[in-house]
């Protein structure tokens, strides 16, 4: 029996005992998830220090912060959440008990990705154990420094049996998706997302794939420039372009194009100084693949600003590029790096047009003063999540449910949206046996009159 079939059958034994159903059992748990990381901050940060070039500050804001949001809230709610829910009768069940019950799934999968290797993996991981889940846990190979912490000290504070932490790359993935689980949660790109789906589906298994793509960024000519540049330069450049939610490119007309080039050139410049190779709080490329792949999508393109780089240690300056068009090699791929490509449009209609003619995005950014012109936008388009005038911020409401649409991905998570997520939401109703006479009579009734039960 290989490693991984027996972790899975471990955690399943274990979830089979019933333990995870009582609320109390899962608080415990969420709450040592959370000394976990306020002991363990130090290892944390030196993990992604190591993967990404990450400074402390910024995996405390971009990592662990969301993450202890996210557990204090479920600790609060989850008596609230896991309550059943009583749902509108129709007249022929008015006397009945008729609710929504969340239950757990049993054994879920999560398969994490590299660039913000904790967030992506222990947050799902939160909706799990809240929704009385166990959980087999697959933290990227990428980001190996983070994923041999967790594999070490993940155990010390999580019971070793319902929540495991399976390291490997490939092959080990491969072998964990063979065996059955109850819903598979990925975070990662669209086409090992399509292979998570196909061995999702040998078992009849749910998923949930938070994917990536490419998110346009449109900024209408009448808006503040200075700020709307200042917004999409830290939303962009933050952990080195490597955010999935990053806007991708921009979108805008010629008139100011020179004029979005100098303000995002001074903001580089403000945010990471003259000099970004240097300065503490711009991180790095993955790794050299990555930094191969990049300087190889810059080609063809003009630079405006950045395009410096060193491959030894996998630095890319902040880097804009001018007069793209939707055909260059830049605009084929999601570029996950800190390469801002600028395209120009005519307008919104030719912006919309250029948006809905592609993939539909994990994000649309919009930044303008006209808030008919935003609604126009969220009308005429679709994405998983519409953010006007800043961004990334979406990502820290818990309330709203985050995830992609169409190839950026399917199922969302955050908040209640994660024990939803990862709970069946089983329909009850609960009739009396009692009163037989009046029961026919009143159904037959009602049906005749075609009433609409
Ligand atoms: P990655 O290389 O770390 O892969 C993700 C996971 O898939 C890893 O655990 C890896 O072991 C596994 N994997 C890789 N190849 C596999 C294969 N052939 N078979 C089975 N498993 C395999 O991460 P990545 O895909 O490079 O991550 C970047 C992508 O993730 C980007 O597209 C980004 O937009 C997206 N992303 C999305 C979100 C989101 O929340 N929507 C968050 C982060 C990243």
């Amino acid at each position: 029996m290989s490693r991984e079939q027996l972790v899975v059958q471990l955690a399943r034994r274990s979830f089979q005992t019933g333990k995870t159903k009582p609320l109390e059992y899962r608080i415990h748990q969420l709450k040592s998830l959370l000394r976990f990381i306020s002991e363990r901050r130090k290892d944390i940060a030196d993990a992604v220090k190591r993967d990404l070039g990450k400074s402390e500050n910024g995996t405390e804001l971009f990592e662990t912060l969301g993450l202890e949001g996210e557990i204090k809230l479920a600790i609060e709610k989850l008596a609230e959440w896991a309550a059943p829910r009583p749902v509108e009768q129709n007249l022929l069940t008015i006397l009945d008990e008729v609710y929504v019950q969340p239950e757990p799934l049993g054994v879920v999968l999560i398969i994490g990705a590299w660039n913000y290797p904790w967030a992506v993996t222990l947050q799902p991981l939160v909706g799990a154990i809240a929704a009385g889940n166990a959980a087999v846990i697959k933290p990227s190979e990428v980001s190996a420094h983070s994923a041999k912490v967790m594999e070490e000290l993940l155990p010390q504070y999580l019971d070793k049996d319902l929540y495991p932490v399976v390291t490997g790359g490939v092959s080990e993935t491969q072998e964990l998706l063979k065996q059955r689980f109850d819903h598979i949660f990925y975070t990662g790109n669209c086409t090992v997302g399509k292979l998570v789906m196909e061995a999702a589906a040998r078992h009849l298994t749910p998923v949930t794939l938070e994917l990536g793509g490419k998110s346009p960024c449109y900024i209408d000519k009448n808006c503040d420039i200075n700020v709307a540049c200042r917004r999409i330069t830290w939303g962009k450049f933050v952990n080195c372009g490597q955010t999935c939610i990053a806007p991708d490119f921009i979108l805008c007309e010629p008139c100011i194009q020179s004029q979005v080039v100098e303000e995002i050139q001074k903001c580089i410049k403000e945010f990471y100084t003259d000099n970004p190779e240097t300065f503490e709080d711009y991180g790095r490329i993955i790794n050299q693949r990555h930094f191969k792949r990049l300087m190889a999508l810059m080609e063809g393109s003009t630079v405006a600003v950045g395009g410096d780089s060193d491959e030894s240690h996998c630095y890319i300056a902040p880097t804009v590029l001018k007069d793209v068009t939707g055909e260059s090699k830049v605009m084929k791929e999601e570029i996950f790096g800190p390469l801002l490509p600028i395209i120009t449009v005519s307008g919104i209609d030719e912006a919309i047009q250029f948006i809905n003619e592609r993939e539909k995005p994990l994000v649309i950014y919009i930044f303008s003063n006209d808030n008919k012109l935003i609604k126009r936008v969220i009308a005429e388009t679709s994405s998983g999540a519409l953010l006007a005038n800043d961004c990334l911020v979406h990502f820290t409401v818990s309330a709203l449910p985050f995830g992609g649409v169409g190839n950026s991905g399917m199922g969302c998570y955050h908040g209640r949206h994660s024990f939803d997520q990862l709970s069946h939401l089983r329909s009850c109703l609960i009739k009396q046996l009692k009163m037989e006479g009046v029961n026919s009579i009143w159904a037959r009734f009602l049906l005749l009159k075609q009433v609409n039960v």
